[in-house]
């Protein structure tokens, strides 16, 4: 067997057993990179060069019989969006192109610390605004399912990297379902944390309230494992979780013997492909032979999710991105001012500079979003819109307290539809902006959620199964998820679509 084919967990086995080499390892993975990037575009920058130093480092200390971290020697991809020292951090936008930055994230801290080998930097939509991939400023991510299709977003890269074996493990971000969407449409294994849970630190911010790191891998033992280095408490970050972080893997292997599983009958209803209400009533089923209780429960504002997440998704945006003016961050103008300054363009130099570095370095989808949140927080518009928005966050968060009191987990779909086609649905945003139909509720109310494979369409296309949990219900997502992978073999499907 080759080793871009085995699991992180597998691979970690063989380390220790001294199979193999964490640099033979690496080369195998960065081999692999190196054939299918071409078609598949996952990767924005790969450190081959900084990858096998590593390697060659945490060889020779096991070789020395030095203690290592729990990740040794293993290959990880990293969403562009999370900063790096020793490589650009660019978030896919022309805004940052040539950034560097001078620290790393908690996240990156974290693996660095754990032993594990960065392979490279990984597509996305830019500054993560997006549900396709296809928002990169260079350019979009194919679906290695199926190349004509997209594969999700905005973690699409790390998803595709995955899903292709260019990386056993790697880090994604969700605002809205950037990991579970990409994770399900990719036939892999994604985990949003509960907000606070992993450090924000070091990511570039979209929306500071939703934004949340999380475990992306073919498996749950797998998100296990990179959870188990990332999440913890940082005092740089506020917003930070502080509460000991439990040992994900030994809860693994707890029984499921009296899980109690949410349906949402809503869930169902029109837009939903049949082929995917198929496998997800499936997996109910299977749960329930596994010793779980199914219980119908409501979630009476869900449908309020979307509009709610996309105005306060683009508010916090329009502030965040507003440090992107050529002069404190990012790409700069670098023409002549024009010499009709205040009369019928701008008001001095310096506005025409910001005006037009802005202009040249984001893209029309993150300039759309800037142009939302700058409407919904202006005066005038402020009560309408943001202030409402917040108050409906709060009967969305209310709605899953109460469930939560009737099950433990709520289960569901995490897309209506499997992979849609490259270019379907860019001229229509509303069309971009219901992918998200299922996910955003978990951020907007801050709990945990994981999407894993539950099945294949006839066209072998995934499709994913969403579990959300309460806050810090991690253990029990990652539990639920895993025992389901014990009785089932879709998350070890290759696929066969691209070749190398
Ligand atoms: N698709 C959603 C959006 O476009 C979610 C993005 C995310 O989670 N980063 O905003």
């Amino acid at each position: 067997m080759t080793l871009t084919t085995r699991s992180a967990a597998e691979l970690a086995t063989a380390l220790q057993q001294g199979e193999t080499t964490s640099v033979e390892c690496t080369t195998a993975f960065l081999d692999r990179i190196e054939a299918t990037n071409p078609t598949i575009n996952a990767f924005l920058s790969i450190d081959r060069d900084g990858a096998l130093a590593k390697a060659a480092s945490v060889d020779a200390a096991r070789a020395q019989g030095k203690s290592l971290g729990p990740l040794a020697g293993l290959p990880v991809a990293v969403k562009d969006v999370l900063c790096t020292t020793d490589q650009k951090t660019t978030c896919a936008s022309k805004m940052l192109k040539t950034f560097e930055p001078p620290y790393d994230a908690d996240v990156v801290r974290r693996l660095r610390e754990a032993d594990a080998v960065i392979l490279g930097k990984t597509n996305m939509d830019e500054f993560a605004m997006g549900g396709s991939n296809e928002n990169s400023a260079y350019g979009l991510v194919r679906n290695p399912w199926d190349t004509d299709r997209a594969p999700g977003g905005s973690s699409g890269g790390s998803a595709a990297a995955v899903a292709a074996d260019m990386a056993p493990l790697a880090i994604g971000s969700d605002t809205g379902g950037s990991i579970r969407q990409p994770a399900g449409l990719c036939g892999i294994t994604g985990l949003k944390p509960t907000y606070g849970r992993v450090s924000r630190r070091g990511l570039i911010a979209f929306s500071s309230s939703l934004d949340q790191i999380g475990p992306m891998a073919r498996s749950a033992k797998e998100c296990a494992m990179l959870l188990q280095t990332i999440a913890g408490h940082d005092s740089g970050d506020s917003t930070s979780i502080n509460t000991p972080v439990p040992d994900y893997l030994t809860d693994l292997e707890k029984p499921l013997q009296g899980l109690r599983i949410g349906r949402v009958a809503a869930h169902f209803s029109e837009g939903l492909d049949p082929e995917v209400a198929e496998h997800v009533e499936q997996t109910f089923a299977t749960y329930e032979t596994a010793g779980a209780t199914i219980h119908e429960v409501e979630l009476p504002h869900a449908a309020y999710g979307v509009p709610t997440y996309y105005l306060i998704a683009p508010s916090e945006a329009s502030s965040n991105l507003a440090r992107y003016d050529g002069a404190h961050y990012g790409h700069r103008w670098d023409g002549t001012p024009s010499d009709d300054q205040g009369i019928n363009t701008f008001d001095s130099p310096l506005v025409e500079m910001y005006c037009r570095s802005r202009a040249e370095g984001f893209g029309p989808e993150v300039k759309r979003r800037i142009m939302l949140g700058t409407y919904a927080l202006s005066a005038g518009y402020y009560d309408a819109y943001y202030a409402k928005a917040l108050r409906v966050r709060r009967l969305i968060r209310n709605d899953f307290t109460q469930a939560f009191e009737k099950v433990d987990l709520i289960g569901g779909p995490v897309s209506a539809t499997p992979a849609f086609k490259l270019g379907e649905k860019t001229d229509d945003p509303i069309a971009m902006y219901l992918v998200d139909l299922y996910t955003v509720g978990a951020n907007l109310a801050g709990i945990g959620g994981i999407s894993f494979p539950c099945g294949f369409t006839q066209s072998k296309l995934p499709i994913g199964f969403q579990l959300q949990g309460p806050a810090l219900s991690e253990p029990l997502l990652l539990q639920a998820a895993h025992h389901y992978q014990q009785t089932t073999d879709w998350h070890l499907q290759r696929t066969t679509a691209i070749s190398s």
